[in-house]
């Protein structure tokens, strides 16, 4: 369970819970065991708060949830592709996944 962050100024805009700095959201673990972790901003880091990229806001859980299909060393390619298939399709999750997926087999 992520807590919730304290002494964060409430606004109207941002993450649902009300704070406005980005803050963790989200953990999932990629294929070969490692833990990348969702801000509230869409940046995508591991535990170290190295930056593999910053999904769209309206798909990030979508993209996120994904993670668990690629190794660490191929989560920044994801993301890139991701990011290029919503400016081509929209950003409707599942259309963007099966976009995502036939660019990645087609590297
Ligand atoms: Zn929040």
């Amino acid at each position: 369970m992520i807590a919730t962050p304290v002494n964060c100024a409430p606004i109207s805009r941002g993450c649902t819970c009300g704070c406005a700095e980005p803050h963790r959201i989200g953990r999932r673990t990629t294929a070969d065991g490692a833990i990348m972790l969702l801000w509230s901003d869409g940046q995508i880091t591991d535990r170290a708060a190295r930056i593999y990229g910053t999904f769209p806001l309206k798909t990030m859980w979508a993209a996120f949830d994904l993670l668990g299909f690629y190794d660490v060393a191929e989560v920044r390619l994801f993301v890139r592709e991701w990011k290029r298939a919503i400016k081509l399709v929209g950003a409707n999750p599942t259309t963007a996944r099966a976009e995502t997926f036939h660019r990645l087999a087609a590297l």
